[in-house]
């Protein structure tokens, strides 16, 4: 029997747009080939949170599903900071991303409170950042990606940025930064979807998660060559 990995969806009914679904399958996929069996679980509001979860993924949504999701977010913040604070790697996209993070105010003053994982806000913006977007990153290189938000992001004390904006808005379209890391835990604005254009970030999920249950990685060398490709289109492409 292959090792077993949990991974767990969050909010998949309200937090699942512009192709964030493809990053669960990108982890489960190379998960297979790294010689793991990945296990999938969802979660969405009001299910009995999983008591084994080894990798957390969560993607944006529309106000609305911001505000649907909020009131259960919050009743499992502890089970979430908990998981975090003992390196459970997670990635969570734009507006999962924004609640992870203390508040997103919307444009009309309309408050959504997060969980605070990330030290930072969101104020919704006059205008939507819509469009490609590339990033450098000192962890994981040039990270390709789509954004398509109104929340402008402002990092806090004790937050890291992802990585600087090369092109695109980014987490404001003022201070360059994109993205926010803290422990394992990554947020950032860039659909795509994510992973699949970039297999390093999947490949860290994975070996974190690895690291943390069975104590050492030892990863396959995977066949890149069609998200290589994917990535140099990608590049190529105006805003
Ligand atoms: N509703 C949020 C915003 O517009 C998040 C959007 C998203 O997840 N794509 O900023």
């Amino acid at each position: 029997m292959k090792p077993v990995l949990n991974i767990l969806h969050l909010y998949p009914r309200d937090m699942n747009i512009y192709g964030d679904w493809g990053n669960v399958l990108t982890v489960m996929r190379r998960a297979q080939w790294h010689g793991y069996e990945p296990v999938l679980l969802e979660y969405n509001p009001g299910d009995a949170f999983p008591e084994h979860v080894d990798i957390i993924i969560g993607g944006g949504g529309q106000d609305a599903g911001q505000d649907k999701i909020q009131a259960d977010l919050l009743k499992m913040k502890p089970r979430l900071l908990e998981l975090a604070q003992y390196d459970t790697p997670m990635l969570v996209i734009c507006g999962l991303y924004q609640l992870f993070g203390n508040f997103f105010r919307t444009k009309d003053g309309h408050e959504i409170t997060g969980i605070g994982l990330f030290n930072i806000e969101t104020h919704g913006g006059p205008e939507r950042m819509i469009g490609n977007i590339v990033i450098d990153s000192p962890e994981f290189g040039q990270i390709i990606g789509y954004e398509n938000h109104s929340g402008q992001t402002f990092l806090q004390e004790g937050v890291q940025p992802l990585g600087k904006v090369i092109k695109g808005a980014g987490n404001n379209g003022q201070d360059e930064f994109e993205g926010a890391r803290v422990h394992n835990v990554i947020g950032s604005y860039l659909h795509g979807s994510l992973l699949p254009k970039n297999p390093a970030i999947a490949d860290w999920l994975i070996e974190k998660a690895v690291t943390k249950k069975y104590g050492e990685f030892t990863p396959t060398v995977i066949d890149d060559r069609f998200a290589q490709e994917a990535r140099k289109i990608a590049l190529t492409r105006p805003r």
